[in-house]
């Protein structure tokens, strides 16, 4: 048995931090992990924006469940789900990607959790540094084999570690700098790269 695992913003979702920017008007919250790798100074300057901007989480919700997953997103989940175990790793939050689960077909989902006080977002916790790729580490001492999806800088190590590493619509810097992963553009695509991946895993 394979486990399938998938990044979630930019392959199943928008971009959380973007749509927020976008309804809010508030334009210092557009950078994500593509502008910088590193998640815990980009989580520290969102967190600085939002204090800056008295921007609450009840906000930042609604605008999440009014978002909605990207089109033919359910359709790939539901196709995926038939073929393989799906774990989701995201490094967003549960308190964000909750109500998108729900618009999948509540796939799971391993990502991390914000503290909140007064509908204030105080700070944030990561479950474990780097966690998409300890969970395929992980799955790979269950002796599952792994084949992953992502389409930005923090899943590179995820691609890495699986049997079968795959980008899904990623930003040229990304396509430059690991030219080892093939590159999808569309769901289409990503099925086929999913089962090619799969053939070569069983010839090995
Ligand atoms: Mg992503």
């Amino acid at each position: 048995m394979k486990l399938a695992c998938l990044d979630l913003e930019g392959v199943l979702v928008p971009e959380i931090w973007i749509n927020v920017a976008e309804l809010t008007g508030i334009d210092d919250l557009r950078l994500t992990t593509r502008d910088i790798p590193d998640y815990d100074e980009l989580m520290t300057h969102r967190l600085k924006m939002l204090d800056k901007h008295d921007l609450k989480l009840s906000v930042i919700q609604s605008v999440i469940d009014n978002m909605g997953p990207l089109p033919g997103a359910r359709e790939f989940v539901d196709w995926l789900r038939e073929r393989y175990q799906l774990v989701i790793l995201s490094d967003t939050f549960y308190e964000f990607g909750m109500p998108l689960m729900r618009q999948l077909g509540s796939p799971t989902l391993f990502c991390h959790k914000l503290e909140i006080r007064d509908d204030r977002i105080a700070n944030y916790r990561l479950r474990q540094p780097d966690q998409k790729r300890e969970a395929v580490k992980a799955f790979h001492s269950l002796n599952f084999h792994v084949i992953a999806a992502g389409d930005s800088y923090n899943d590179t190590s995820m691609l890495t570690e699986a049997d079968a590493g795959i980008l899904f619509s990623p930003p040229q810097n990304v396509i430059d700098e690991f030219p080892q992963f093939p590159v999808t553009n569309n769901y289409e695509e990503l099925k086929q790269a999913f089962l090619e991946a799969d053939k070569r895993i069983d010839a090995d």
